[in-house]
């Protein structure tokens, strides 16, 4: 296998930097609650509908819908059955809502990265969600399809700290010692060049509704696994099949992870990773890991039923009741009968979502991390950077032939989070990760429909 040396040296990269930068930098522990983006967050192209937006009186939707009208209907009228608008259940409850008023549709990870393989007919897929899901879209559609997305700031602190330039390194490294022994298995928050790497190594990616079956097969396979980036996660599926803690090796994530390499371990660090069956990047999401163990044990006391995501701890995960994908959580709502009370820990837009939801259907829904004297629950700031005006600005200026080149997703793209600025590769090597990348996808999905269809 080729060393990231080598793979980057045969690369060559176009850098768009028509997006001025924020000067945000995303660093672990940021408050990541966020109300309105500012002016300065939105490109150039989308200022104009941007200003007419914040002129508008207030956020009521018989306020919003007209204005939004005005733009979406001809270009919903334009495009006709050309166009799918896409959303994670995980987005601003306006957006998703947006989404589906104007005929879009809304679903988790796995349905989402499906959409362009399953929808030839469609040429157009608008995503108002991150750009690593995006880009997955991109990685499996059909050569004449588009995926564009509403804007390409809307990243992952998680997938931050999971970047190629610092996984490839530590990769390189175990390969080195492990050879073809080791296996990557990609959480699906990871970007096209860290799923294209699973795919070279005869990897999978997951996501959190079949990171149980994915896991049980990489165990089948009798390689030791380097799961990236979210350690939780990756944790909570190693034990679902048996792997234990003993078995379990922690590596940091971010550039600490980059800087520590196999020589720098102790000769005791060494033999824990050379037993080790799992090997887990340090990575972890801001949101999921506010929820505490204390925070289950109080709903489950007033007569809660307590749902969690499984990028919450082992004890939180333990703790509750059910731990599941937003799909399994959605799902759980779905069934809940009137008086029912669910405690769900969960990403905050979600949640509101969810409580909304029981509101109408008459049961009761609280997040998990409102507990009394705290309120730490939140949503997540960086997958919500997609507003009414950037859905308004992107299908005016595409029925208009004007979107910006930068809000074209392409397999490879690599965007700043903070600066927007994206790397594009050459086509050669765009094509070689899409290849790689579209193998640990097409792997998942081969494993989870074959576990649906087992009895
Ligand atoms: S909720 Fe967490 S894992 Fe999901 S996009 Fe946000 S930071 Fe990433």
């Amino acid at each position: 296998m080729e060393s990231l040396v080598q793979i980057k040296s045969r690369r060559h990269l176009d850098v768009d930097r028509s997006m001025k930068t924020s000067g945000i930098a995303l660093t672990p522990g940021m408050e990541i609650c966020q109300t309105d983006l500012p002016l300065d967050w939105y490109q150039e192209e989308f200022k104009p509908y941007v200003e007419e937006y914040l002129r508008l009186p207030d956020r009521k939707p018989e306020t919003i819908l007209p204005w939004m009208d005005r733009y979406m209907v001809p270009a919903l009228d334009h495009f006709g059955p050309k166009l799918m608008l896409l959303a994670h259940y995980y987005m601003g409850g306006e957006i998703v809502k947006l989404v589906e008023r104007y005929g879009g549709r809304i679903a988790d990870s796995y349905e989402l990265a499906l959409q362009a393989e399953r929808h030839p007919e469609v040429e157009v897929f608008v995503e108002s969600a991150v750009h690593f899901m995006a880009e997955t879209i991109a990685i499996l559609k059909h050569p004449h399809q588009q995926v564009w997305i509403t804007n390409p700031k809307s990243g992952c602190t998680m997938e931050a700290l999971a970047k190629e330039d610092m996984v490839l390194p530590v990769f390189d490294d175990l390969y080195e010692r492990y050879g073809d022994k080791l296996m990557v298995i990609c959480y699906m928050n990871t970007s096209g060049r860290l799923k294209a790497l699973a795919g070279r190594t005869g990897g999978a990616v997951c996501t959190s509704s079949n990171a149980f079956t994915i896991m049980k097969w990489a165990v089948s396979q009798g390689k030791k696994i380097l799961f990236v980036p979210d350690q939780h996660l990756g944790r909570n599926s190693g034990r679902k099949v048996g792997i234990t803690d003993d078995d379990t090796f922690l590596w940091p994530g971010g550039w600490q992870g980059a800087q520590q390499s196999l020589a720098s371990l102790s000769a005791k660090e060494k033999a824990r990773l050379d037993q080790s069956k799992l090997v887990l990047w340090g990575s972890y999401c801001g949101v999921h890991t506010v929820f505490q163990a204390h925070h289950v044990t109080h709903w489950q006391a007033l007569g809660y039923r307590v749902l969690v995501h499984p990028e919450c701890t082992v004890d939180v995960v333990d703790a509750a009741d059910g731990a599941g994908s937003t799909k399994f959580l959605w799902e759980a709502l779905a069934k809940a009968k009137p008086g029912d009370k669910l405690a769900i820990g969960t990403e905050g837009h979600f949640v509101k979502n969810a409580i909304d939801y029981g509101k109408q259907q008459g049961f009761t829904v609280v997040n998990m991390a409102d507990i009394p004297g705290a309120s730490l629950g939140c949503g997540c700031a960086t997958m919500s950077r997609n507003d009414p005006p950037h859905l308004v600005a992107l299908l005016d200026l595409l029925r208009q032939g004007k979107a910006p080149a930068l809000n074209r997703v392409e397999a490879g793209d690599v965007v700043d989070e903070a600066s927007g600025q994206r790397e594009r590769l050459d086509e050669a090597s765009r094509w070689e990760i899409a290849k790689d990348a579209r193998a640990s996808l097409e792997r998942m999905i081969t494993l989870t429909e074959a576990a649906a269809r087992s009895p």
